[in-house]
């Protein structure tokens, strides 16, 4: 059975749950489809599903476990009347209106349909893959400096990647840890010539070339990590309390990468605040937005493409 909508989200990160209230209030009756718990890129609740203490999300002087926050914006979504559905999108046709949506069995009859998408599908931090990595993420491991630096005061961290966001965050979490080890698997810098000689520079940073993360390690939180030579295969440990990975991030476009116009960097093109390539299609979010990736630039994001969304419908005669 088909059912239809005048607004259909995809994703429920900051973004995704902020359109949904506002077009809640608008009385547009929103149907959010949130995602799978069982994958680390489409789960209900986004990136903030990963971290644990979010300090910097206005309103919560005394900081809020990111689950936490997603569990109240949800809950003020549902309030207002959106409807969650816990699955993920598994097809989508925006080639003509209404809109088409299917989760599960893409032969089957479609989902939904609907007059306008807000797309909120955000994005994920690329990761090393090595043992330890997924079991200490939030205890330890991170993949956001800006979010998590503040808890690794005076204490030892490396940081892997050598690109313009490893030597920012490198730079960024001097003020906090004793000292920064950046891993880099090669002997020779990604980085914009300027970052680098600020990282080079700095007397807290320290670079182990030609090293890769094999392992990290620790009962409830790193301890350790174990490192190989990438040129002679010599293999050691370090003791840190923090590894920062910072080696890319990719935006959540499977879904419509060859219907939507995309950046050159993969991410979603928009323009006027939210509007995409497809006249009805909104987009929010760090789908969106490969500069600032922050929980509060989602939702205000989200707002815009809620707003954007209902001066749209209305002028369908919605
Ligand atoms: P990036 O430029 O793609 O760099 C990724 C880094 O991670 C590279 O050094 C790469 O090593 C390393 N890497 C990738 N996979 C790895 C793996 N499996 N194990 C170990 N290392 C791995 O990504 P980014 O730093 O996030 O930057 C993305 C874009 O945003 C860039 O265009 C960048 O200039 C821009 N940016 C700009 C600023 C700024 O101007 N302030 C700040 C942040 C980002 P290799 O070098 O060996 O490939």
């Amino acid at each position: 059975m088909t059912t239809k909508t005048d607004v259909l989200i995809v994703g429920s990160g900051p973004a995704g749950l902020t359109a949904a209230i506002y077009t809640a209030r608008a009385q547009l009756s929103p149907i959010i489809v949130e995602g799978e718990p069982s994958s680390t890129s489409d789960q209900p609740g986004g990136q903030l599903m990963l971290t644990t203490e979010v300090e910097n999300f206005p309103g919560f002087p005394m900081g809020i476990m990111g689950p936490e926050l997603m569990g109240q914006m949800r809950s003020q979504a549902e309030r207002f009347g959106a409807e969650l559905v816990t699955a993920k999108v598994s097809k989508l046709d925006l080639s003509q209106r209404p809109f088409k949506a299917w989760v599960g069995d893409t032969e089957a009859a479609p989902t939904y349909e609907a007059t306008s998408v807000i797309i909120a599908t955000g994005a994920r931090a690329l990761m090393l893959g090595v043992p330890g990595e997924d079991r200490l993420l939030g205890h330890g491991v991170s993949t956001c400096a800006t979010c998590d630096g503040f808890f690794f005061r005076d204490l030892p961290i490396v940081m892997v990647g050598g690109g313009d966001s490893a030597l920012e965050e490198a730079i960024f979490l001097t003020r906090f840890a004793s000292s920064v080890t950046l891993v880099h698997r090669r002997d020779s810098l990604r980085a914009s010539k300027i970052m680098q000689e600020r990282a080079l520079a700095n007397p807290k940073i320290t670079v182990r070339w030609n090293s890769q993360v094999t392992e990290i390690m620790g009962d409830t939180k790193v301890e350790s990590v174990r490192l190989v030579d990438t040129v002679t295969g010599a293999e050691d440990t370090m003791d840190v309390s923090g590894v920062f990975v910072a080696i890319g991030h990719q935006p959540n476009t499977e879904l419509f990468a060859d219907q939507l116009e995309l950046l050159e960097n993969g991410y979603l093109k928009v323009h006027d605040g939210s509007l995409t390539s497809i006249e009805g299609v909104f987009a929010c979010g760090d789908v969106a937005d490969h500069t600032y990736r922050q929980a509060i630039t989602a939702a205000g994001s989200g707002c815009m493409a809620a707003i954007d969304t209902e001066r749209w419908l209305e002028t369908q005669g919605h």
